[in-house]
């Protein structure tokens, strides 16, 4: 607040018709020594409005009874005639009543005639121009004030001590979604929805009380729909409540969205470790079953315990397939692939899939372009989204699947973070079932969701599809609602390179045996002997060691010549990889293939096979093992 200092004289306008009090006010303020006025004097109202218009003046003294105007009425006049000035009215003896209402109705002060003191008349003046200049300070702070309030990024939500909303600023508008006007009509406790309202009023009750707190809560919009915002909530020292509210609906998606990333994450690490030495002990049971029922006489009734045995090895390595693949740790053998070919080709087996009640219809774009992705893992997205659209439709209904060649723009990449602008070729699955609702579909990508009653579903369909796709550097998305069907939808980027051919069915009618010499590296202590054994009853002979080292030696020791080294490609003390590298000096002409069941090894990068290498992925059968070596010995070299 500034104050008038006494260097600097106080200009008066004086409007007083009456020549005698005129003068005895200029002479009482020429007595005044410690403070210097300018007086300037007129006598009618409609003057001093004229010379007020023209500039201001620090105080104008006004005499009520004028020429031109009486009373309460001369006051109303000249304040608005002067808004900016501060105005003491002069009365008469009999009427302080009136000067009272003057200054009920702004004026600053008042002084009735034949009481007037120099000293006196000196201070009314002093402090009603202080007094303006204070008014107007503090107009200024509110202003000051407002314009924070009104640019500050948090909602400001003032109520009263019941939580009825007394001032609020744009920013709380826009939040709520309700105008200034609806707002002021509600109470903090109109802003919660339905079920949070009486932990609304215990918290009014607490902030009310003093005791202040921050804290998360969920905020209804107008439109109905649910924000998650923090408050910051306050008594104010006039007993109003003060909240600060802040959006933090995004921050909180982001959080869930990397919480659930770490849970998968970690599943995905636990999976791929256990699914690792898994696959050694489902290749030995795969391969002692095979050896014993050979053992056995035909018709023999073991045979049959022997099936079953084959069969839930086969349902414990689909099983195994799947967590590799929905933590990203399948090893992946990518081609260039048509999608039109691939849905095609499996079409009779979805037919059957899906069962007489649900029609398949496909609406394959003839220009759809390729990708580069493993079919077979493709399919078996293919097949985990038509699986679970028939089960949606259990007592029929259509299914569609199409592919299309989509280009995703940068806004859609932005709306649909994390994807990359750029082309590709889209997969969808679409069925007419019961669709989801938002809390299922939230969560139908994590490992073990399901709604399914149990022994129907393992809640890995999804994560697995999601975990081929992301695997494959694409997308996957979903569109569905309650009793309005479900709508997949696949990107897998799009490539300029014509497709290789599926592969065709396996001619099991050509001979599988040999006389060739197999180097055989394999660390698993069960797996070793197996390996070996299966591969002489085949007719090779077969030379083996534990490690890279063991193998290295045994090839040097070795005179002949060695026609094919099969290799674990995880092994202590050098992997399979390192080893054929080492072999491929002194025999260049040692064919290769390598053994794994896992991403986290040296042919794998990014979770795809290099190029050109012969790969046989754990667990693998006996007839799988006597197939993949023919094939790798019967390739032309190139
Ligand atoms: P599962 O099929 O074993 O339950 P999934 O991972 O394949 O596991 O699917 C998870 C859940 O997602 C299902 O239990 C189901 O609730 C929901 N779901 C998946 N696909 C559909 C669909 N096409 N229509 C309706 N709900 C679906
Ligand atoms: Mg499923």
């Amino acid at each position: 607040m500034t104050t008038a200092t006494a260097a600097s004289p106080i200009t008066v306008l004086l409007v007083e018709d009456n020549p005698g009090d005129a003068r005895l006010i200029l002479e009482l303020l020429g007595e005044v020594q410690t403070q210097a006025f300018d007086l300037e004097r007129v006598e009618r109202l409609d003057h001093a409005l004229t010379r007020l218009s023209r500039t201001g003046v620090d105080v104008v003294l006004l005499d009520l009874g004028l020429p031109d105007s009486q009373g309460l009425e001369t006051f109303m006049r000249a304040r608005r005639g002067a808004p900016d000035e501060p105005i003491v009215v002069i009365s008469g003896l009999d009427d302080e009543r009136l000067a009272l209402e003057a200054v009920r109705s702004g004026a600053q002060d008042y002084l009735v005639k034949g009481r007037i003191e120099g000293h006196l008349l000196a201070r009314v003046l002093r402090y009603a121009v202080e007094r303006k200049r204070g008014e107007e300070a503090l107009r200024a702070s509110e202003a000051h004030h407002r314009t924070i309030l009104e640019n500050i990024g948090d909602a400001v939500f003032i109520a009263d001590p019941q939580g009825r909303y007394l001032d609020v600023n744009p920013r709380a508008c826009e939040l709520t979604g309700y105008s200034r006007d609806e707002l002021l009509q509600l109470t903090v406790s109109d802003t919660y929805p339905a079920q949070d309202r009486d932990a609304a009023a215990l918290r009014i009750v607490d902030v009310a009380g003093g005791r202040a707190a921050v804290t998360e809560r969920p905020l209804l919009r107008k439109d109905g729909a649910i924000l998650v915002v923090e408050s910051n909530a306050r008594r104010l020292p006039d007993g109003r409540l003060l909240g600060a509210v802040r959006d933090i609906t995004e921050r909180k998606r982001l959080e869930e969205q990397l919480r659930q990333a770490q849970k998968m994450e970690a599943v995905g690490r636990l999976a791929g470790g256990v699914a690792h030495d898994f696959n050694n002990v489902l290749t030995a049971i795969f391969g002692y079953a095979d050896l014993l029922n050979e053992e056995l006489p035909e018709g023999h009734q073991a045979r049959q315990d022997l099936d079953e045995i084959r069969k839930a090895a086969q349902r414990a390595s689909s099983l195994t397939r799947q967590l590799l693949a929905f933590s990203r740790q399948q090893v992946l053998q990518p081609m260039v692939l048509s999608l039109n070919d691939l849905v095609e080709d499996i079409q009779n087996m979805l037919v059957r899939l899906i069962g007489e009640d649900v029609q398949l219809r496909l609406g394959l774009s003839p220009s759809a372009g390729n990708v580069r992705a493993d079919a077979g893992q493709i399919q078996q997205v293919l097949m985990n989204l038509v699986v679970n659209a028939r089960d949606a439709m259990p007592t029929g209904g259509k299914l569609l699947v199409e592919t299309a060649n989509t280009e995703l723009t940068e806004q859609y990449a932005e709306a649909h973070q994390p994807v990359a602008p750029g082309a590709y070729v889209m997969l969808a699955v679409s069925d007419t079932g019961s669709g989801m609702d938002a809390e299922t579909k939230a969560r139908i990508f994590e490992p073990f969701f399901t709604t399914k009653e149990k022994g129907r579903g393992t809640g890995l369909g999804l994560s697995t599809v999601y975990g081929i796709v992301k695997q494959s550097g694409g997308y996957v998305w979903v569109y569905s609602e309650p009793g309005r069907g479900t709508t997949f939808k696949i990107y897998l980027p799009r490539v300029d390179e014509p497709a290789e051919p599926l592969a065709p069915p396996q001619r099991e009618a050509r001979t599988l045996t040999g006389t060739e010499i197999i180097l055989l590296a394999e660390d698993d202590e069960m797996l070793r002997p197996l390996s070996k054994g299966l591969l002489e009853r085949l007719g090779y002979r077969v030379l083996e060691a534990e490690n890279a080292i063991r193998a290295l030696a045994l090839a040097d020791a070795h005179a002949g010549p060695i026609h094919l080294l099969v290799a674990d490609v995880v092994m202590p003390g050098g992997s399979g990889r390192e080893l054929a590298r080492r072999l491929a000096h002194s025999r260049p002409d040692t064919r290769v293939l390598y053994v794994s069941g896992y991403t986290d090894d040296a042919i794998v990068h990014h979770g795809m096979l290099e190029p050109g290498l012969n790969f046989l992925q754990k667990p693998f059968t006996p007839a799988a093992l006597a197939r993949k070596v023919r094939d790798v010995l019967d390739a032309p070299l190139t």
